[in-house]
């Protein structure tokens, strides 16, 4: 079965919307999920950053020097700009049991209550910092043993808290537990993400373009020749539809006019088959509807044109001369009166009316034919049925197998 182009094309022409639809919402969903994968990469950076300062922070508190000294390092590593992961640092202290800041990397602030209102800038609004304050604030007497989440991208700042132990007795500081609190700078997650966006979306376009060029590759070669064909089809017989038939007669007949060639149309009625429906039942109707196109595909040769036309009546538009195309349609009547359909036990005849026309009696528009072997139709149903009536009447099959 040929596939109708017309066909193809307007199915691409729904599809299109479609598949940019879907290119478009994959590009973005993919875009979304890179960029989300990398805010949370960089977040686990800063993290990682902040966890290094406390490290560092806990490893000076193990030896043994002086506070002042002490104090120095703090300071050091919270000033020097790319000192091990500490970059977009804001703050980093260590806070003694009580809440006091023993050291700070801002030296103005050593020895003030962390509760102190000069820690409530904007950076440490985040609530990992805030928790500190508000643990201190509450005198509540766990708060040496705070520990971030790190899970928190807060748009304010970013704090990682870790307790310390000291190892030893330090000079004046008689305490043995601290608390490190590290404050980044959490505009530093969002630092040229526009950029890396970009580019995720670049790279989330490049790969839906190959998915959607996957998913048309598959449709353009197997869903649209498939539904091309199922929309050429009958359901029930597998035979072509009157659309299909229609559009091929008519393609066929013009080529017919030009080269002269003759042609003959016929329709195909089953005879009293609302019988058959109301007896039997509608099961066994669709079945005689299949053993009937079984007859005509095997009498027809692949030149000809069958189709289901509707409900029980088919149609054939045969290459033949009205002579030969009597013999064909006698042929047919014959094999269709000596079959029978099995159906539940049942064993059913079935005969069938047809009405015939040459393309030599009635010229080539399909219409007109259609009209003229219809009343031929007609004419043989009047007659008593199982017969072929032809157009023009002088050629009209009176033989019958049964009396
Ligand atoms: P006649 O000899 O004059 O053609 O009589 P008829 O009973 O064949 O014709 P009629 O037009 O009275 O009835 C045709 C019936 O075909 C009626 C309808 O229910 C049935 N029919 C149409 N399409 C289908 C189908 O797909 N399956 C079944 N089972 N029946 C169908
Ligand atoms: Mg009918
Ligand atoms: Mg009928």
């Amino acid at each position: 079965m040929k596939e109708t182009p017309s066909l193809h094309r307007r199915s691409s022409r729904l599809l299109r919307p479609l598949l940019f639809g879907y290119w478009l919402g994959a590009s973005l969903l993919f875009t979304l999920l890179l960029s989300l994968i990398d805010v949370l990469e960089r977040h686990r950076e800063v993290v990682r950053a902040g966890e290094q300062a406390s490290e560092v922070v806990a490893s000076s508190m193990a030896v043994r020097m002086p506070s002042e000294l002490r104090q120095g390092l703090v300071e050091a590593y919270g000033t020097t700009s790319g000192n091990a992961g500490a970059d977009g640092l804001n703050l980093l202290l260590v806070v003694d049991d009580e809440g006091r800041v023993a050291y700070s990397s801002r030296p103005a602030w050593r020895l003030l209550p962390i509760t102190d209102p000069v820690f409530s800038f904007p950076e440490t609004s985040d609530p990992e910092f805030r928790g500190v304050v508000d643990c201190f604030r509450l005198n509540r007497h766990d708060c040496g043993l705070l520990r971030s989440g790190n899970i928190r991208i807060a748009t304010g700042g970013l704090t990682v808290v870790r307790p310390v132990e000291m190892a030893s007795q330090d000079l004046g500081l008689p305490r043995q537990r601290f608390l490190v609190v590290v404050n980044f700078d959490a505009g530093l997650i969002w630092v040229n993400l526009l950029e890396d966006v970009l580019v995720w979306l670049l790279v989330s376009m490049a790969v839906a373009s190959l998915l959607v060029g996957f998913f048309w590759l598959a449709i353009a070669t197997r869903l649209l020749p498939r539904m091309a064909e199922e929309a050429q089809m009958d359901g029930l017989t597998g035979l072509s539809n009157r659309t299909h038939f229609m559009e091929q007669a008519i393609t066929l007949l013009a080529a017919a006019e030009e080269s002269h060639s003759s042609y003959v149309f016929a329709i195909l009625d089953i005879d009293h088959f609302k019988r058959i429906n109301d007896t039997y039942g509608h099961g066994c109707g669709d079945a005689a509807l299949v053993a009937v196109a079984g007859v005509l595909k095997a009498v027809t040769r692949p030149e000809d044109l069958v189709c289901r036309f509707g409900g029980e009546e088919f149609a054939l538009l045969i290459p033949a001369q009205k002579e030969a195309g009597c013999r064909a349609m006698e042929r047919l009547r014959i094999q269709l009166e000596t079959s029978s359909v099995r159906y539940g036990g049942h064993r059913l005849s079935i005969t069938a009316s047809i009405g015939a026309v040459a393309t030599g009696d009635s010229g080539y528009n399909i219409d007109y034919l259609y009209t003229v072997a219809d009343r031929a139709l007609y004419q043989a149903k009047q007659e008593g049925r199982n017969r072929v009536v032809w157009f023009g009447g002088e050629a009209n099959s009176r033989l019958r197998l049964s009396p």
